[in-house]
């Protein structure tokens, strides 16, 4: 058995411990460096463990969120791309890029938060412009702005005349939960509440919507903690 695995997504990895002594499976998360450990019985399995893990995802979650501390960012670490860890790299080129699966900037490491900032806004204004011009033309709905702004208790919201806003920040998480909040905010312009009616309209052009709402319960928190 390897000595740890991951679940999840943004992944978790989970430390494993035998412990002959112990009778059940348990997850401890520590304090000091937030490092996940799973404590196996002797007649443990992998297969069990990881299903004992994923049943507790929700609670690593919460409990991981509660330690987490503000990221300022520099080159050579990791920020949410998409719902995945990137690795920034230093780069000559002007413009933001992404290659082969790295984040390429310029300039020196004072510029690095602006310019990272300037580049998920710029990519939340073409990915969010596209897909709510997608609904609202599925749903025969108009569109009058959109604005992106870095919103701390909401991912996005509208008004009866049209008027959408994003947080720029949503680029952290999967596409699919990008696109799920474009449809939720559309969906607003024909149902102005969350009431049965409004989410059976969310399901009809998004069927997976609940697995995107969770997502983001569960990992919106993630998406806050990197200071840009
Ligand atoms: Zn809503």
């Amino acid at each position: 058995m390897s000595d740890f695995f991951i679940i999840g997504n943004p992944p978790i990895e989970i430390y494993l411990r035998k412990n002959s002594q112990a009778k059940r499976y348990s997850l401890r998360i520590s304090n000091k460096d937030n490092k996940v450990s799973l404590t196996l019985p002797r007649w443990s399995n992998l297969r069990e463990a990881r299903e004992f893990a994923q049943s507790q995802e929700g609670w690593m979650r919460k409990h991981l969120a509660q330690q987490l501390k503000p990221i300022i960012v520099h080159y050579g670490q990791h920020i949410l791309l998409d719902g995945k860890k990137i690795l920034i790299q230093h780069g000559s080129e002007k413009a933001v890029s992404v290659i082969n699966g790295e984040l390429f900037v310029s300039g020196s490491e004072d510029e690095l938060s602006g310019k990272l900032r300037a580049f998920y806004k710029t990519l939340a204004r073409e990915r969010l412009m596209t897909s709510s011009d997608y609904f609202a033309k599925l749903l025969g709905c108009k569109i009058k702005s959109i604005t992106l702004r870095d919103t701390t208790t909401r991912w996005g919201s509208c008004t009866t005349n049209g008027s959408l806003m994003y947080s720029w920040r949503l680029m952290m998480a999967p596409r699919k939960v990008q696109n799920y909040v474009a449809a939720h905010e559309v969906c607003h312009l024909i149902e102005m509440n969350h009431s049965p009616n409004y989410w059976k309209l969310v399901e009809s052009v998004v069927p997976t919507y609940k697995a995107d709402r969770s997502w983001l319960k569960l990992n919106g928190n993630l998406l806050h903690q990197y200071k840009l």
